[in-house]
């Protein structure tokens, strides 16, 4: 258990850390080299020097035992430090994941150990040449060994391409099909037969080592099977998805916060048409507030399933893994993307940063599954609850948000509750057309269904600082005033999306008649959708005034607005 004040210690000592060994110059030299600076990455990881793998290691193995809500915070502000190098500094926690959730206990100790005392990276080899987002494909082999009939080891053989850590690990989590099914082994890096490629000439995270793997009966011994039983693989690499989906969310969160907290600043000291940019509302709303807006949305969502997993309740959590990793990867993409229009020329410079953290958090929407898998997990598993409750989970989901509306009427959870009755419509509609036989509109409902959760969730969060009752290590970057405005105009935006997008895939699939397009249009609630839109620009300015620190200004008019 990790108190509040330790997690603090730690971002500090981070943070430190951050500014004295990767200043900018150091990481554009990195970047333009396309090194990745293994005395740092191993220095991060060293018991006596930085330590931050501590947090992640049980505490019986040596380590400090952080939680989920732990492990968030750490990964935003290592992304936010440099999204290479944490990518290092997770490969070793991605590696050693089977083992926390499917090792014998004597494998926990040995290999955890190994990493909290002794520092040593791992690497997490699951992806091949030919099997990626489909892991099923995987043609690396286990070969038992036997003596009579007693397995005396296993002989791995296959390829393993984009490995992080690849050509700079110590130990090695290879999945391979043994005769029992896809399996977990521990494989270190001089075992005779494993060799590794040059690193990859990457488009971003340039300072970390992603190499290919090859394995030629590589030899290993029956207790470097996880867990001792063959044919759990699959299973233990499912178990720790929303844990390990959570950490790469934060990384989006980081990185394109990162970004932002470069452009922001640049705006204001920027003059253009005789003033700041930062004062020229076309600039702002386009440029920062709507960025703002969503990474805050997925951080609500980040933090609500981080606390849910560290309350042990309610199993793994896929899919609001999955959504946290689809809204603030996606989001970090778009925040870094924006930064660089932000900065103009100077933007599209190696000096300004912000385009090598938008080259570098482009990785976010690919690895640990990419987006497009992300929209297919979340529309899969929401599917089922809409047939399961009769088309009624969203209607429910939207009523507890209208309860919460009248306890929080400034929180936008009547507009979450719109964009959420009109989800659980487009997915009645679909279900009624058959519409989910087109791979396309079911991957897109899953975006719908991660906009409107989240906007259900930042109004939770929202409310939650109304009523002083955020989680004790939440970030804090905004005030209950501040979160309440980001909230409605998230609502605002999930409504219109979903309705909107939701009327043209419904369309768009064909088979429907004028009078049943009437129909649906009807159900959607747009024109209460259109009226929410009311007030958007004034809580844009809050948010901007807000970012600015002109909130005090303005402070007035806001709560005018408000009643
Ligand atoms: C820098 C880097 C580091 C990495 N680190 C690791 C690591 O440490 N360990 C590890 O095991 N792997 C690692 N990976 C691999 C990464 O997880 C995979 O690249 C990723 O899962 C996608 O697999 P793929 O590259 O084979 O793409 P594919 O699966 O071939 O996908 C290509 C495109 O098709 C889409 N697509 C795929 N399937 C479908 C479908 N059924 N329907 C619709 N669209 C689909 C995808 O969304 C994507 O847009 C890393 C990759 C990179 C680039």
């Amino acid at each position: 258990m990790i108190t509040k004040k330790t997690l603090n210690l730690s971002l500090k000592s981070l943070k430190e850390f951050g500014k004295k060994r990767l200043p900018d110059e150091v990481r554009i030299e990195l970047d333009e080299r396309d090194e990745c600076p293994l005395d740092i990455v191993r220095d991060m990881c060293d018991p006596d020097k930085l330590g931050i793998q501590l947090l992640f290691v049980p505490e019986d193995c040596g380590g400090m035992g952080g939680g989920a809500f732990d492990v968030y915070r750490i990964c935003e502000a290592m992304a936010a430090i440099d999204l290479g190098i944490a990518t290092s500094v997770l490969a070793t926690f991605l590696g050693s994941d089977p083992i926390t959730v499917g090792a014998t206990p004597e494998q926990k100790k040995r290999w955890l150990g190994k990493i909290a005392e002794e520092g040593i990276l791992f690497a997490y080899g699951a992806t091949e040449p030919d099997a990626g987002s489909d892991l099923g494909a995987l043609k690396t082999t286990a070969e038992r060994v036997m003596d009579g009939d007693k397995i005396i080891g296993y002989k791995i053989s296959g390829l393993k391409q984009w490995i992080s850590n690849g050509g700079i690990a110590d130990a090695y989590s290879i999945l391979a099909n043994a005769p029992g099914g896809p399996s977990w082994f521990v494989v270190e890096k001089d075992a005779p037969g494993f060799t590794h490629d040059k690193p990859e000439n990457k488009h971003g995270i340039r300072t970390s080592n992603t190499a290919a793997l090859a394995l030629e009966s590589v030899y290993v011994t029956p207790d470097r099977l996880i867990g001792g039983v063959e044919g759990q693989g699959l299973l233990q690499a499912q178990a720790v998805f929303g844990y390990t989906r959570l950490m790469v969310a934060a990384f989006g969160l980081g990185a394109g916060w990162a970004a932002l907290d470069r452009a922001m600043p640049y705006s204001t000291k920027r003059i253009q048409a005789g003033g700041p940019l930062s004062e020229k509302q076309g600039y702002t709303h386009k440029l920062i507030v709507p960025n703002v807006t969503r990474l805050e949305a997925a951080r609500a969502f980040i933090e609500e399933t981080a606390e849910r997993i560290d309350s042990g309740a309610e199993g793994s959590l896929n899919t609001e893994g999955a959504i946290a990793k689809y809204m603030a990867t996606e989001a970090g993409n778009k925040a870094a993307e924006d930064s660089i229009q932000a900065l103009g020329g100077y933007g599209y410079t190696h000096e300004y940063m912000v385009e090598k953290i938008s080259r570098d958090v482009r990785i976010t929407i690919i690895y640990e599954g990419t987006s497009e898998i992300m929209e297919m997990t979340i529309s899969r598993d929401r599917w089922q609850l809409h047939l399961k409750t009769r088309g009624q989970h969203y209607h429910d989901l939207a009523r507890q948000s209208e309860t919460l509306h009248a306890q929080h009427p400034n929180v936008g959870a009547d507009t979450a509750a719109l964009a959420l009755h009109a989800l659980a419509e487009v997915l009645e509609r679909a279900r009624v057309g058959r519409l989910t036989r087109f791979q396309h509109v079911l991957l897109r409902l899953g975006e719908l269904i991660a906009f409107a959760e989240s906007a259900a969730c930042l109004a939770r969060r929202a409310a939650k600082a109304e009523e002083g009752r955020l989680h004790e290590k939440a970030s804090d970057r905004f005030n209950a005033g501040s979160m309440a405005a980001l909230s409605r105009i998230f609502a605002r935006e999930a409504a219109c999306k979903v309705a909107q997008d939701g009327l043209q895939l419904v369309v768009g699939a064909g088979g429907v008649t004028e009078a049943e397009v009437a129909a649906f249009e009807a159900s959607l609630g747009l024109p209460a959708i259109h009226r929410a839109q009311a007030g958007l620009i004034a809580d844009m300015d809050l948010v901007a005034d807000t970012l600015y620190g002109r909130a005090e200004k303005h402070a007035e008019a806001a709560v005018a607005l408000q009643r």
